[in-house]
């Protein structure tokens, strides 16, 4: 299968990993927003968060659960930090492996939207 994430977690294309289990994996991502950018992968390939099905919901939780173990060990759990799993073209996905961004060491900007405000 041609896709990106399913190459790193086969060791096909090299990636700074930092977890690892029996279901799911951690890497740097190659173009950090933050001082702290790492995104966690199931071993699984699953789309885009509209393909998860219901006997995928432990390991969705279980990728969460990680995110914040890697917040907690990274020591900015206390001071927040920001996790993302964009959808398709408007949530802004470029890689089609569901993947959760954990994001931290720096306090971000919300929302990432903002729509129009009518002008009288
Ligand atoms: P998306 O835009 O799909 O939510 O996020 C994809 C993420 O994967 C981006 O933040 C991008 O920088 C990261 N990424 C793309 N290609 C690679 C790669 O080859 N290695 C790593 N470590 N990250 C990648
Ligand atoms: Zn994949």
């Amino acid at each position: 299968m041609d896709c990106l994430f399913c190459k790193i977690i086969q060791e096909e294309i090299p990636a700074a990993i930092i977890y690892e289990d029996e279901k799911v994996i951690a890497f740097n991502d190659i173009n950090p927003q933050a001082p702290f950018h790492a995104l966690v992968i199931p071993r699984q390939h699953i789309r885009t968060l509209n393909d998860i099905t219901e006997p995928d919901r432990e390991l969705v939780g279980h990728m969460i659960m990680v995110a914040a173990k890697l917040a907690e060990q990274q020591g900015f759990a206390g001071d927040g930090y920001r996790t993302v799993l964009n959808c398709n073209e408007h949530g802004g996905q470029t890689v089609f492996h569901i993947h959760l961004h954990v994001l931290g060491g720096k306090a971000m900007g919300w929302p990432p939207y903002q729509a129009k405000l009518k002008t009288l």
